[in-house]
């Protein structure tokens, strides 16, 4: 989800409760989201690849953390005299525990819908290095991205407060309708996919893309970890086979050959990361020019990270 939409959410819900802090909960639901500076740390320690967007910031802990920092960040006098000037109103944030809570309420507001995102988040590290996604949403929608900014516009101009209540019951109305047609669809991607279970294939997992009519539906077979791909389109109501993958392949040598260079090559941090922001890792293994090549792939493709990578370890 986009960061107009992650202030929004929260802002919205305390508004219409009658908080008079909704402006505090909305900048603790954006909050969260400067975890790109900490991208710049995660190149100097790459063995810390928590450190990154959608990583640390995104968990139950270090998300309070966040909150709390960013909130005592911006209600620094200075910074609020600075903001006055830029946007020219005269809004006066706080810094209390209350306020905190807020913000902190604007961060649960914003896991719960990066968790709706496809992609995932570390909800509960530090405990569990986990990525948790109900693979609904894509990870960022364009429309969504628009209407929060007309509604960002609207809430700023001074005009009657009722076209601003207008405005934001038409967009959580709008985002809530979105996510049931998204449910409607992953119901029938999935309907779909359980025609195609036969023998060893006996689970399904679906993804969507940024077509909210058009997902990708992946056939387990969880024995031999082999996958099928499909597209299905929901409008059409197509199926479109799209390749067989597996998790392991193992071109040439034996098989305990290969499994020891497989875990040498895991034990690296780039390969740690690449599982770690994968859906699905495919490795293959092969022996050439007297070394190991261990390979990589995510079939559903990385959003973040390319789609594959290449260690080369010795015999
Ligand atoms: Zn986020």
């Amino acid at each position: 989800m986009d960061l107009f939409t992650h202030f929004l959410i929260p802002f919205i819900i305390l508004f219409f409760i009658g908080s008079k802090w909704p402006i505090e909960g909305g900048l603790g639901g954006t909050s969260v989201d400067f975890d790109f500076i900490l991208i710049f740390i995660g190149f100097l320690l790459p063995e810390f690849f928590i450190l990154t967007h959608r990583g640390i910031t995104h968990s139950f802990i270090f998300g309070f953390i966040t909150a709390a920092i960013f909130l005592y960040i911006v209600t620094r006098q200075p910074v609020q005299e600075f903001v006055r000037k830029l946007i020219k109103r005269d809004i006066n944030l706080i810094f209390n525990w209350k306020t905190v809570l807020l913000a902190y309420f604007g961060v649960l507001t914003h896991l719960f819908l990066d968790f709706l995102t496809t992609g995932g988040i570390p909800l509960l590290y530090p405990f569990s290095m986990e990525r948790f996604s109900a693979h609904l949403y894509y990870y960022t929608d364009a429309i969504t991205t628009i209407a929060a900014l007309a509604v960002l516009i609207v809430l700023y101009l001074k005009i009657n407060w009722k076209y601003k209540k207008i405005a934001m019951t038409l967009f959580v109305i709008m985002l809530v309708s979105f996510g049931g047609i998204r449910c409607y669809e992953k119901i029938n991607v999935t309907n779909a996919l359980e025609e195609n279970l036969e023998g060893n294939f006996t689970q399904t997992a679906t993804y969507p893309t940024s077509n909210m009519f058009v997902w990708q539906g992946v056939l387990i077979n969880p024995k031999n970890q082999k996958y099928q791909l499909y597209a299905y389109n929901g409008l059409t109501g197509e199926k479109t086979f799209q390749g067989n993958y597996s998790g392991l392949v193992i071109e040439n040598e034996t098989y305990s050959l290969s499994i020891n260079a497989i875990k040498k090559a895991n034990s690296t941090v780039a390969a740690q990361r690449f599982i770690w922001y994968s859906y699905y890792t495919s490795i293959d293994a092969k022996f050439e020019n007297n070394q190991w090549k261990i390979t990589y792939f995510d079939f559903l493709g990385g959003h973040y990270t390319p789609s594959n990578l290449t260690i080369y370890v010795n015999g």
